[in-house]
C-alpha cells in the first residue's frame, strides 16, 4: 500500500511546502503500514536525500510536469494512474497548487477532502480523524473521512520536522498520460523582489499599513526587512492605493501566511488582516495607538511611532549582527 504525494517541486527546486507534505504522509504512512511515494517534476539523484530523510521510500519523476500547468490535465492523468495503481490516499501541500488541484481530483474520484490540515491526522479504522482551523483561525474543528479514496491537505508551517533514517530511496520515471493542455504558460516574468523568499514561504515577514502614510516612507520597511533577511508585506488598503504591488497584500482576500516571526507596522489588526496572519509563531506589533486590536494577538507590542522606532529597531539590529560576526 502507498500514500500518494503530489508535489510542486520542479527543476531540482525544493521548497519547504513539499517536505512538509512528505513528512505529514509519512507520519501518516506510519500508523497503516504503507510507503510514501513522492510526485515530482524533474529531479537529480544529489536531492533524492533529501526527500528520503523527510520520509520518502519512492521518488515518481515525470518529467512532463516541467512545463505543464493545465491543472484539468493534471487532474485527470493523475485520477487515471491513482485508480490503476488502486491508491486510496493522497497528500497534497495546501498550497497554490494544492488548493487548485485536490478539489478537482477529488471531483474526479468522488473522494472524500480535508484541506488546511494542521495536525498529524489519526487513522482509525473506521475513517481518518483530521484538524483544521476555521472561522481565519480563531477556531478548529475535527473531521472524519470514510470514503474510499481520501485526499488530505496539509497547511504550510503546521507541522514540526522530524529527520527519518530509510535505508534506500527508490526512483522511476512517472509518465503520467497527460492530455492536449487547455492552458499553456508563455511566459514567467520575475518580481523585482530581489532575493526575498517569496511571502508563502517566507520565515520572516515585515509588514506594513496605512500608519506609514505613504508608499514614499516604505524605504524603513524596506531597511529593516533588508537586516533580517524577512520579505517584506502589507494591508490591503496600501495595495489598493498602490502603495505596494498586490502580492504583498496578506489577509483574507490576499494571501495568507505562517511565518515564524511577523513584524506588523502601523496595521490595525482589523479581523479580516488577521485572518492571514495569525498562524504567524510570534507576532509583534509596533502602533502609536495603545488600543490597536493587533496589540491583542502580538507577542510583543511597541506603543510608539513607526518612524521613530522602526530606524532604531533597524540600527540595533544592524549594530548587534556587526558585533556578533
Ligand atoms: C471583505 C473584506 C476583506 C478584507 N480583506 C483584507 C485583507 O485581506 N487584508 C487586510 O489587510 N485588510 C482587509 N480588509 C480591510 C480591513 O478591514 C482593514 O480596513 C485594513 O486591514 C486596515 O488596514 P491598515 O491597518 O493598514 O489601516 P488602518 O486601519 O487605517 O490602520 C492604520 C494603523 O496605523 C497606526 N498608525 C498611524 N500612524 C502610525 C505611526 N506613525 N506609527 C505606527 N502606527 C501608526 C494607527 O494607529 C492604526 O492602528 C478587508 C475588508 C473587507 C470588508
Amino acid at each position: 500500500m502507498a500514500i500518494l504525494v503530489y508535489t510542486d517541486i520542479r527543476n531540482n527546486t525544493v521548497k519547504k511546502n513539499a517536505l512538509e507534505s512528505i513528512q505529514f504522509a509519512r507520519a501518516c504512512a506510519d500508523q497503516c503500514n504503507a510507503a510514501v511515494h513522492v510526485i515530482t517534476g524533474k529531479i537529480e539523484q544529489n536531492t533524492h536525500g533529501v526527500l528520503q530523510s523527510a520520509g520518502a521510500h519512492r521518488v515518481l519523476e515525470c518529467e512532463a510536469l516541467e512545463s505543464y500547468t493545465d491543472v484539468n490535465g493534471i487532474s485527470e492523468a493523475m485520477a487515471s494512474y491513482i485508480l490503476s495503481q488502486g491508491i486510496q490516499h493522497i497528500v497534497f501541500s495546501y498550497d497554490y497548487t494544492g488548493k487548485a488541484l485536490a478539489p478537482i481530483l477529488a471531483g474526479r474520484l468522488n473522494a472524500g477532502l480535508i484541506t488546511g490540515i494542521t495536525h498529524i491526522p489519526v487513522f482509525k479504522p473506521d475513517g481518518i480523524e483530521a484538524v483544521k482551523t476555521i472561522f481565519g483561525g480563531k477556531a478548529s474543528a475535527t473531521y472524519v473521512l470514510k470514503s474510499e479514496i481520501r485526499i488530505l491537505s496539509v497547511l504550510p508551517n503546521s507541522i514540526s520536522f522530524t529527520q527519518f533514517e530509510n535505508s534506500e530511496i527508490q526512483h522511476e520515471h512517472l509518465l503520467l498520460k497527460l492530455p492536449l493542455a487547455k492552458v499553456k504558460r508563455i511566459e514567467v516574468k520575475q518580481n523585482n523582489s530581489g532575493a526575498m523568499a517569496p511571502l508563502p514561504e517566507a520565515e520572516l515577514v515585515v509588514s506594513a499599513g496605512r500608519g506609514l502614510k505613504g508608499p514614499e516612507h516604505w524605504g524603513i520597511i524596506e531597511d529593516l526587512a533588508k537586516v533580517i533577511g524577512a520579505t517584506t508585506a502589507c494591508s490591503r488598503p496600501v495595495a489598493d492605493m498602490h502603495w505596494r504591488p498586490h502580492h504583498e497584500h496578506v489577509g483574507q482576500t490576499g494571501i495568507a501566511i505562517r511565518p515564524n516571526l511577523y513584524i506588523a507596522i502601523g496595521i490595525s489588526g482589523a479581523i479580516q488582516h488577521l485572518a492571514g496572519v495569525n498562524g504567524s509563531k510570534t507576532i509583534v506589533v509596533i502602533n502609536t495607538d495603545k488600543d490597536a486590536p493587533f496589540f491583542k494577538s502580538a507577542d510583543f507590542g511597541v506603543i510608539g511611532d513607526a518612524f521613530t522606532v522602526v530606524p532604531k529597531l533597524t540600527e540595533a539590529i544592524y549594530r548587534f549582527k556587526n558585533s556578533n560576526s
